[in-house]
């Protein structure tokens, strides 16, 4: 099983680094990979492309389990899952592939691009704060129904076709915060790998 966790990595934190790597774990993948994103429905990230893989390739440099996945960039356009579950696809044609999301994205799932055909694709795993219940729409609530799992061995059977929501306790660092401390002078340390800090810092970054 592949894993997949896409977002800007704007910058990548610890944050991401332990979701990532306690997903891999208890869902069972034999590779979880983390692909940067061109965002097309908000404002553009505030580092350069090229500066955003450089980061993910020193946080990602010392765990072979965790692996950089550049397709999204590499590509014209804004990044849709659905294009990348699709090349990805075509690369494994039998093999389950596990494309990962936060909660508050799940509820705007039928917002995006072709959403009912990413299930033809993947597997879907929602990762939730243990016990958050928020009101999903009628629409999205039926179509989960029809496709819930109760656990991942389920997802290793099939290559697609199942949603499975997996509870997992957040770290509380967002870039957000990490950029608003780096513009404000304030240290950033413990919140992202020593080598991001190091190139943050060279670079200027975020200031
Ligand atoms: P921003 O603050 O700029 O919106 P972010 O820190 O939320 O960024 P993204 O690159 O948008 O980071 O996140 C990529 C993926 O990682 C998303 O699915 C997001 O839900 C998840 N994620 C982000 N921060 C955490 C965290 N602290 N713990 C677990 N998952 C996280």
């Amino acid at each position: 099983m592949i894993g997949l966790l896409g977002g800007t990595f704007d910058p990548v934190h610890l944050g991401h680094l332990r979701a990532a790597e306690e997903l891999r774990e208890s869902l069972g993948l034999h590779e979880l990979r983390l692909l940067p994103c061109r965002p097309g429905h908000r404002h553009p990230p505030h580092a350069s492309e090229e500066q955003r893989l450089a980061m993910l390739r020193l946080a990602l440099a010392d765990n072979p389990a965790l692996r950089l996945d550049e397709r999204d960039l590499r590509r014209a356009g804004p990044t849709y899952s659905v294009d990348t579950l699709a090349e990805l696809r075509t690369e494994y044609p039998g093999r389950p592939l596990v494309l990962i999301m936060g909660l508050d994205a799940f509820t705007g799932l039928p917002t995006w691009k072709d959403w009912r055909r990413l299930t033809t694709l993947g597997h879907l795993v929602v990762a939730h704060r243990p016990g958050a219940h928020p009101p999903l729409s009628a629409e999205l609530a039926e179509w989960l129904a029809e496709r819930r799992v109760g656990d991942a061995k389920a997802l290793a059977g099939e290559p697609a076709g199942r949603v499975l929501l997996a509870p997992l306790t957040a770290l509380d660092i967002s870039a957000t915060d990490i950029r608003r401390r780096l513009a404000e002078g304030r240290s950033v340390r413990y919140l992202v790998p020593e080598p991001v800090r190091n190139y943050v810092e060279r670079h200027h970054l975020y200031r």
